[in-house]
């Protein structure tokens, strides 16, 4: 059997005839579309000069044809490479220099700066812009429509996708037709995914979060999405009213809660709100139920592993926490100087094995060994611990682990205590250079404006209910703290900004 993520998609389609996206133009495809156009986009990709294995490096807005073109990748049995829009032409030549891809896709806006990096890697370059419109869909729409899916094996690679790369050089973790297909299919039973549902699909589509966690769910489930060019509140509140499902990052679901429009009536006919891709102040989990009387559904995931686990459908939603393992997932703790299995309810690295992780980073074999382990075991870089009932707790990433003294401070712990403070809004906590601690815990405050919240007064208030070596030596006030698009707090760009802080 063709193990093609597009072939079991594509046998799974029960009503050809059921809607599959819909913009906010109110244009709609249905599944025969679907597999109509990806047909020709297949086509044209061959005519391009794609060949099974060839990469297809895709800059461009979200439109419904970069999702055909993603579909139409899989189809030619290609690997599908999305660059985050946010990307200078510098940073996008880095990619393409280092991946080869046959056939490089952009916005006809970038075309003459990136002309020269798509020759230097021998790639061939289309263009597609934010309306779904370029060479590349003129050369789609003189294609025929009938293709026969590449034959895959669920090992071949299905999509290459950088990662952050907040630290060092970003690699390129490569995703398989069956990683992208198993965790699908568990998060559709996972979820109680079915075809009467329709996704509020706000996302970026360069992002496994976007790109496979809402795409490929709703697909694989016969449902429809309804596509918003980017997150936009009152076209949220709009949809609402139809919509099913909506999938966020946490700053979607606090910026939700600053509207009056939020409360049980604009929420009534949502079924699940899920969050993930960074961490949910236990907070806004509670507000939220109190105004919706939804309990948002967090769960945790990366590009290298996809999703691993998630909070119930049916069970707990236990606020600050990413739940249980998805079927078919392993979730363990591990001493991150030994790698030995820690106890139960023990704070470690965390480590996954599965159908979901990845075969690896491309091009980097010692990257691939340091952290994808013989017994297929991913040390994903994030320490937790597992409570007695099963469910993961994140506390924080393990190049966010202090030092101080040499004690390990974790970085949530204070957080949380911080933004218990009246006044405080949110907080990020820090370890910077400092000669006698080592590092010393600090503290980025963003204040919600009542007088009073002075370093001090911050400080006092956590005493007691902080070990003296966890408080923060120094508190700093800023309006915002700097995210990236997924809505992760760039903790790097604070420890730069406030490297010398102990040394004046
Ligand atoms: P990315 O590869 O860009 O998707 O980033 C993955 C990282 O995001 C993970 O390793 C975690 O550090 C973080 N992350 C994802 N989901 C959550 C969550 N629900 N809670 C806390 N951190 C999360």
């Amino acid at each position: 059997m063709n193990a093609n993520l597009f072939d079991i998609l594509a046998r799974s389609i029960t009503d050809a005839e059921a809607p599959a996206i819909e913009t906010l133009d109110g244009a709609r495809i249905n599944y025969a579309d679907l597999v109509a156009r990806t047909g020709r986009m297949a086509n044209a990709l061959v005519s391009l000069g794609v060949k099974p294995d060839d990469r297809v490096a895709v800059q461009a807005e979200k439109s419904v044809e970069a999702i055909i073109l993603y579909l139409a990748t899989a189809r030619v049995g290609a690997v599908f490479l999305p660059l985050n829009t946010g990307y200078t032409a510098a940073e996008v030549a880095y990619f393409i220099n280092d991946a080869e891809p046959s056939l490089f896709v952009c916005d006809p806006s970038r075309a003459a700066d990136l002309t020269v990096a798509a020759e230097k890697a021998q790639a061939r370059m289309v263009t597609l812009d934010a309306k779904g419109k370029g060479s590349l869909t003129d050369a789609a729409a003189a294609a025929p429509a009938g293709f026969d899916t590449v034959l895959r094996d669920k090992d071949d690679l299905a999509a290459l996708l950088y990662t952050s790369g907040t630290t060092g050089r970003s690699k390129g973790a490569m995703l398989t037709h069956g990683n992208l297909v198993s965790n699908a299919l568990s998060l559709r039973e996972t979820w109680h995914y079915t075809d009467k549902d329709v996704l509020i699909h706000a996302l970026p589509i360069f992002h496994t979060h976007g790109l496979f966690v809402a795409t490929n769910v709703t697909l694989f489930s016969g449902a429809s999405m309804i596509f918003l060019p980017k997150f936009d509140i009152d076209r949220i509140f709009e949809l609402m009213g139809r919509a099913t499902v909506l999938m966020g990052v946490p700053t979607f679901y606090v910026r939700l809660l600053e509207d009056d429009m939020l409360n049980v009536e604009t929420t009534a006919n949502m079924r699940l709100f899920v969050s993930g891709s960074a961490p949910l102040l236990a907070e806004t989990h509670r507000e939220w139920r109190a105004r919706t009387g939804h309990a948002i559904l967090e769960r945790y995931g990366m590009t290298e592993t996809n999703m691993n686990t998630s909070n119930p459908y049916d069970g707990e939603r236990v606020a600050g926490t990413v739940g249980l393992p998805l079927p078919g997932t392993e979730v363990i703790v591990t001493d991150p100087e030994t790698g030995a299995e820690l106890l139960q309810g023990e704070i470690g690295m965390i480590e996954v094995r599965g159908a979901n992780v990845f075969k690896g980073y491309w091009r980097m074999p010692e990257k691939t060994d340091a952290e994808l382990r013989a017994n297929g075991f991913f040390i994903t870089g994030d320490l937790g611990r597992i409570d007695d009932k099963g469910y993961v707790h994140i506390v924080g990433r393990g190049k966010d682990l202090i030092i101080t003294g040499g004690y390990n401070v974790y970085p949530k712990e204070i957080e949380a205590e911080i933004d218990e403070i009246p006044g405080v809004l949110e907080s990020a906590v820090i370890g910077i250079a400092h000669k006698d601690f080592g590092e010393a815990v600090t503290a980025v405050v963003v204040p919600t404006g009542t007088p009073g919240l002075t370093e001090a007064a911050i400080i006092a208030a956590l005493e007691g209910h902080l070990a003296r070596f966890k408080q923060p030596k120094r508190v700093m006030f800023v309006t915002q703290l700097p995210r990236n698009t997924m809505g992760k707090v760039q903790k790097n760009l604070l420890r730069e900004q406030y490297a010398e802080l102990y040394h004046k």
